[in-house]
């Protein structure tokens, strides 16, 4: 048996580090083989997004809807009281009261809820989050919502 020059707790934590970072290249690597597919990508779901979200939020300050239709997409979003702090794996981000925000198509009802973690891993990260986690974005089913 070899000695290793790390304490068990420091031998766990890169363990668990290089765990993370195979899960997520290896999810990177799938979404970008279902956008693909899908005939987009991260950059273009990203850049819909963010000008959808600017045009909510211009709307908002018009304050005539709290739910503002953009295209054809209608923006809600919710505040909940309970809402815990949440802190980003990759950047140490916390973020004190995060907020969330549904999509929904009006073409077709189809509905996609993102925690404002999902963004700041969307735009800062480039990262639709780890399958089977709260903060996970199915960039297919965004696609469909966002699309017109
Ligand atoms: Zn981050």
């Amino acid at each position: 048996m070899s000695i290793s020059p790390y304490s068990p707790q420091t031998t766990c934590s890169i363990l668990l580090d290089a765990l993370i970072y195979r899960t997520r290249k290896q999810t990177i690597e799938n979404d970008t083989d279902t956008l693909r597919r899908l005939g987009t990508s991260s950059g273009e779901i990203d850049d819909k997004l963010a000008k959808l979200m600017d045009a909510a939020a211009a709307a908002y300050r018009g304050g005539a809807n709290p739910n503002p239709i953009v295209g054809s997409v209608e923006v809600m979003k919710h505040s909940f009281r309970d809402q815990t702090p949440v802190r980003c794996i990759y950047c140490d981000f916390k973020m004190p009261q995060p907020r969330i925000v549904t999509f929904r198509n009006i073409a077709t009802g189809e509905e996609i809820t993102l925690h404002e973690m999902s963004f700041h891993l969307l735009w800062l990260h480039h990262y639709f989050g780890t399958p089977q986690t709260a903060h996970r974005t199915d960039p297919a089913k965004l696609f469909r919502v966002l699309s017109t």
